[in-house]
């Protein structure tokens, strides 16, 4: 069986830089906490927690050891108290989130109401509706947006980082409709939109596509909306989770995988795909 393995499989530059920080840190720190797990991804975290890079629930406990923000950002009003626990603080969030935190913020200035298409509960989009000062609403669906209220206020329309162009599109459009000069933005990172355009460029020469990746991760789940849209897919955390069954049918398979898969798990899996 043919395997074609996507290039942008595996780690994006937020993750990776977000990884490289805690590991630069815990070279000088007998620990390192991170504010929440630092990427959706089991094995990764189990990995970091052996270099002593941990997740912390409770940053007022730590004494000596740095606090890491992860890669998702986090809501100023989250910054300001822990800024209050005089720990010291190291920052990884991710610079297209960042980008997309500063344009909420310019925009409620400017007396904007926010609409973030997100997934709700999501560490990027608590962060980000932080910084909309109460003035915003998360939507998932265009039938969401025909639920927000007309307003004298402008509107501004955002998307979560690692969302589908696709559905986004459909969320344009429902806002236009609804709120005919709303400042629309594109703030889906570069690094989403090449995995994603990707997957379907491999999919044309392929029977099936196995996605890598965690259950939490947004991304990853994105990933797997959209391949299941063009050929029959199958999600993995591990190489272990292959069944040699499900694949014995296909002459061609095409691998990717979510922002937060480390490389030692693509090359099992793409090992044991080649196994077959
Ligand atoms: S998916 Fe995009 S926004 Fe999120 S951490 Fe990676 S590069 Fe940054």
């Amino acid at each position: 069986m043919k395997i074609i393995l996507a290039k942008s499989a595996g780690f994006c530059w937020g993750v990776t830089r977000a990884i490289k920080k805690a590991r630069e840190l815990s070279s000088h720190n007998s620990s390192v906490y991170t504010d929440g797990p630092l990427i959706h991804n089991e094995q990764m975290i189990s990995q970091l927690d052996s270099e002593k890079i941990t997740a912390t629930n409770d940053p007022a406990s730590i004494e000596e050891s740095p606090l890491l923000i992860r890669a998702h950002g986090i809501p100023p009003e989250r910054r300001t108290m822990l800024n209050d626990l005089n720990i010291t603080i190291a920052d990884a969030t991710c610079p297209d989130v960042a980008k997309i935190q500063g344009l909420i913020r310019k925009h409620v200035r400017q007396g904007c109401i926010i609409i973030i298409y997100g997934d709700k509960g999501h560490a990027e989009v608590v962060g980000l509706e932080g910084y909309a000062e109460e003035k915003s609403f998360i939507v998932a669906t265009p039938e969401d947006v025909n639920k927000i209220p007309i307003s004298d206020k402008r509107v501004c329309l955002v998307s979560q980082s690692t969302q589908l162009p696709l559905s986004y599109g459909k969320i344009i459009d429902a806002v236009n409709a609804r709120f005919p000069n709303a400042i629309i933005l594109d703030t889906i990172c570069e690094s989403t939109k090449n995995r994603q355009q990707e997957l379907l460029d491999i999919a044309e020469d392929v029977d099936a596509i196995v996605v890598v990746g965690g259950l939490h991760s947004a991304n990853t789940v994105r990933l797997l909306e959209l391949a299941a849209t063009v050929k029959p897919t199958f999600h993995i955390q591990t190489a272990d989770q292959l069944k040699r069954d499900d694949f014995k049918e296909f002459e061609a398979v095409g691998l990717t995988a979510g922002a937060s898969t480390p490389d030692f798990i693509i090359e099992k899996v793409q090992e044991r795909l080649s196994s077959f």
